[in-house]
């Protein structure tokens, strides 16, 4: 394209300027450029607008040599000075507008307090984060908790202050460093400096060409959420705004559940929760005992049945004894089997009907591992073991029945 000079940036004269006419300098494939626009481009850890441009939606905003490019379908449709109508998605621009303001007067009152300086920005879906390097303070080493939350009170003092926020523009870097800055340029010409209160006292001072509200007190809050250390840093989560506010009311909503759960307000919501867990626990350790009791019980039936058999006048005719019960699990089967293992003399089968697994137990005589290996395949189970113990695991009940009945058959 032949080079044309700018795009009239309409952004940085006013702000709440929601819509504009411009005409159209350059359009190709899915770009075009205007001669002016309200679409602030992605810049300065703020995201694009997007909106429509007669009519047509506008994805992604970038500048690009002084001028704005807008990222649309249908953009090679328009011709050179058409005339079109630019509207921004406002409700966007402006939580963009009140987390950016909130993380300048947050950065500026960490500066302030602590001597920390910004050294990283995120604007997330779910929050932001600013990561605080302390280096002009040496007496300050960590942010704590306590440290932040003061943080945030001065922050929303300086909110609830409605300190104007205001833009002054400098062609060089001499002028531009004769106010508060709270961080060294990083550009030398054109440089925008943002200052949220009285220059003389500034709650933030700082170069940045984001879009920012005219007063403080559209921000409307900051809550922090919580700080921790990062790479020698430390980072620090909030939100600002309506997103702050929405935060809040699905927290309330969630304490209000809680509380209702627990019949409990937020003052002894913990206590009413702690009395629960001992609750829960006491049932536990009750729970414990008794299945502890009923596996002695069945222990000692198998026993019984064991020492019962021992009027047998030779080993091989002892049958093979197949116990099966409904409520029990794997290691409840062992618990009850694996003290046995020594009055074993052929084998000792017990089963659990919930999980169609067969425990195998025998003193040694028979190999449980190798009848487990040999056989389970047969009926679709898995399983292993060594020879005083193994198990088989079948997917349907009718394996299990039959892989006992090889079993039982084999041993004869
Ligand atoms: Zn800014």
């Amino acid at each position: 394209m032949s080079k044309i000079a700018s795009t009239k940036k309409l952004y940085q004269q006013d702000v709440y300027l929601k819509e504009c006419a411009a005409a159209v300098l350059w359009a190709e494939e899915d770009l075009v450029v205007l001669d002016r626009t309200v679409f602030f481009p992605t810049g300065g850890g703020q995201s694009c607008d997007i909106g429509t441009i007669s009519g047509q939606q506008v994805t992604e905003v970038f500048e690009q040599d002084d001028l704005v490019y807008h990222r649309m379908a249908g953009a090679a449709s328009f011709t050179p000075w058409q005339e079109v109508r630019c509207c921004i998605d406002w409700e966007r621009r402006f939580d963009n507008m009140q987390r950016h303001c909130g993380e300048h007067i947050l950065s500026g009152i960490c500066y302030r307090l602590f001597g920390g300086i910004n050294r990283g920005f995120h604007m997330g879906q779910e929050y932001m984060t600013i990561d605080i390097s302390l280096e002009e303070d040496p007496s300050i080493r960590e942010i704590t908790w306590e440290m932040a939350k003061q943080a945030e009170l001065c922050t929303n003092e300086v909110i609830w202050s409605n300190a104007p926020v205001t833009v002054r523009r400098f062609e060089t870097r001499q002028e531009a460093e004769q106010l508060p800055l709270r961080k060294a340029l990083a550009i030398d010409e054109e440089i925008s400096i943002v200052c949220v209160g009285d220059v003389e006292n500034a709650a933030d001072c700082v170069a940045c060409c984001g879009t920012h509200p005219s007063t403080a007190g559209q921000v409307g809050l900051v809550k922090l959420y919580k700080v921790e250390h990062y790479k020698g840093m430390f980072r620090i989560y909030f939100e600002a705004g309506k997103r702050a506010l929405l935060d809040y009311g699905r927290k309330h909503e969630l304490i209000a559940a809680l509380g209702n759960r627990f019949s409990a307000g937020p003052d002894d919501l913990m206590d009413k929760i702690k009395a629960r867990e001992e609750k829960t626990k006491a049932v536990k350790n009750e729970l414990h005992v008794l299945r502890q009791s009923v596996l002695n019980a069945r222990r000692e039936e198998i026993r019984e049945d064991l020492l019962s058999m021992q009027g047998y006048t030779s080993p091989d005719k002892y049958p093979v004894l197949v116990y099966e019960y409904d409520d029990m699990k794997t290691d409840d089967l062992l618990n009850i089997g694996r003290p046995l293992i020594k009055e074993i003399v052929k084998l000792l089968i017990i089963c659990s009907s919930s999980d169609n697994t067969a425990l195998l137990f025998s003193n040694g005589t028979v190999d449980c591992g190798r009848l487990v290996k040999e056989n389970a395949s047969i009926y679709n189970g898995k399983g292993g073991g060594n020879a005083t113990s193994a198990r088989a695991i079948f997917p349907k009940r009718d394996g299990l029945d039959t892989f006992i009945d090889l079993i039982k058959k084999h041993l004869r």
